[in-house]
């Protein structure tokens, strides 16, 4: 069998253009001989339309609820009665897009009467981006001659009961996956679902958390045993640096599945990061494609990336991050003192990103957000506090960093003008961060990538972009 997941992103499946080129993807590949599951997300910025008509529900503003939701439906109207020509189609199409947002607009006006958004029915709320964006993908492939089909995802995807965070049941999913797609794909049927939705057990709509649809692709893909999974995007891949500070960033053809993960983490915005472990399991590939630029090859994810010339892969940068210093003398031998600095991260519910420490001193980063002062108060109990923001963190990322001699060297003399605040190599092979100040963090990228990406591995990387 030659079963591919495609996964298509919210700017994908935007408007009547972007579902066209999508359908012209999944039928090339139709024609190749594949065998597609179709997952999409719901079209570009209605997750956050949706959630903020919940927001003003739950606030009692009915009114701007209805008119967000009265907005959206137009949108997806619009969109269907723009894709599908034939009259009968159009109108079941049309019939059922109506039927939604009024199903919609009375959960709006409930939550509107009594005032509180529970998880539960923010992830019910949220579902309809997908459920709409499912049926209306799926009749366009139709239209435009695929043989597709559309399929609810809450039917295939079961999760325990952690609204807006729903763990998956892989056992469940497989035998719902393989119940209910496969006999579709065996007779040359093209399913569609929706991403990021799922329902637990009784049936109950959940969602796997936000940029979860590429986790339903990962998913999807492990349990029907598919030979890929590609994720399709709005860029061209992987690349070893964003593209818009340094100009001179290549396409990175091929790296490991550890390696996208770390990545992954600092919001490359490729794709989510869970998406890494259904597929890893299972050793299937993750492409990631480009669907407005369908003819480039993209990255392929592997679990073990062939070897590379050159130490890193990538270069990542995290901004808006503050670094909090605590000072204590009585930290000198004693023990448990790390723990009480962690509970009191945990009580203000503050992810901490690197941590290093000294006898009398720990410095710590997490992202600048507004409960700093709080937490910077209640850490004042324990030592000196002293927090500073505007900081950004730089993530080298390279398999067999530790095997190599002098890495570290060479790293920091390529940014010798530039002030540490902060190095962590750790435990991990693949991945050298340090911390500076964040009006350093474009010139830093460009020193590292001049440094390190100067004679670039044609075999990793995409060196003909360069010359062309
Ligand atoms: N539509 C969902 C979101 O915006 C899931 C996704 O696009 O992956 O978070
Ligand atoms: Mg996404």
């Amino acid at each position: 069998m030659s079963l591919v997941v495609m996964k298509f992103g919210g700017t994908s499946v935007e408007d009547p253009a972007a579902i066209t080129r999508t359908a012209a993807i999944v039928a090339g590949r139709v024609a190749l001989g594949k065998q597609p599951v179709v997952v999409v997300s719901a079209m570009a910025k209605v997750t956050d339309s949706l959630l903020r008509a919940a927001a003003a529900s739950e606030k009692g503003d009915r009114v701007a609820a209805l008119e967000i939701s009265a907005q959206l439906r137009q949108r997806h109207r619009e969109t269907a009665a723009q894709l599908i020509k034939n009259p009968a189609s159009s109108t079941e199409l049309i019939e059922f897009i109506d039927q939604k947002f009024d199903s919609l607009d009375e959960v709006l006006r409930g939550l509107a009467a009594i005032l509180e958004l529970t998880p539960r029915i923010s992830d019910l709320i949220v579902s309809y981006g997908e459920r709409l964006s499912s049926r209306i993908v799926a009749a366009a492939f139709a239209e435009l001659g695929i043989r597709a089909i559309a399929v609810d995802a809450r039917e295939i995807v079961i999760t325990d009961s952690t609204f807006q965070k729903a763990v998956p049941q892989d056992a469940l999913i497989e035998k719902r996956a393989s119940e209910n797609l496969l006999p579709l794909i065996n007779q040359g049927q093209v399913p569609v679902m929706g991403g990021f939705i799922a329902a637990n057990e009784a049936g109950i709509t959940t969602t796997l958390g936000r940029g979860g649809s590429d986790f339903t692709g990962a998913l999807i893909g492990g349990a029907l045993e598919a030979e890929a999974i590609e994720i399709w995007t709005d860029v061209d891949g992987i690349m070893t640096a964003d593209p818009r500070v340094c100009p001179d960033a290549l396409r990175v053809k091929i790296i490991s599945f550890e390696e996208a993960a770390e990545l992954a983490y600092f919001g490359a915005k490729v794709l989510h990061p869970a998406t890494i472990l259904p597929a890893v399991k299972k050793n299937i590939p993750v492409l990631v494609l480009n669907s407005r630029n369908a003819a480039c090859e993209g990255t392929r994810i592997t679990s073990l990336a062939p070897h590379c010339r050159s130490p890193f892969k990538s270069i990542a940068v995290k901004k808006r991050l503050s670094i909090i210093d605590v000072v204590a003398s009585r930290m000198l031998m004693t023990h448990g003192y790390m723990k009480e600095i962690f509970t009191i991260f945990d009580k203000h519910k503050c992810a901490v990103d690197m941590v290093s420490t000294s006898e009398v001193s720990v410095s710590l980063t997490v992202d600048s957000n507004d409960n700093l002062p709080a937490l910077a108060a209640d850490l004042g109990q324990l030592a000196d506090v002293k927090y500073e923001g505007r900081k950004a963190l730089i993530c080298m990322v390279g398999d067999d960093i530790r095997g190599r001699n002098g890495m570290a060297a060479q790293v920091f003399s390529a940014i010798r003008h530039i002030n540490v605040r902060m190095i962590s190599q750790g435990a991990s092979e693949i991945n050298m961060s340090f911390m500076i100040d964040e009006d350093d963090a474009d010139e830093a990228v460009r020193s590292l990538h001049a440094a390190f990406f100067q004679d670039p591995d044609p075999t990793i990387f995409d060196v003909e972009a360069r010359r062309s």
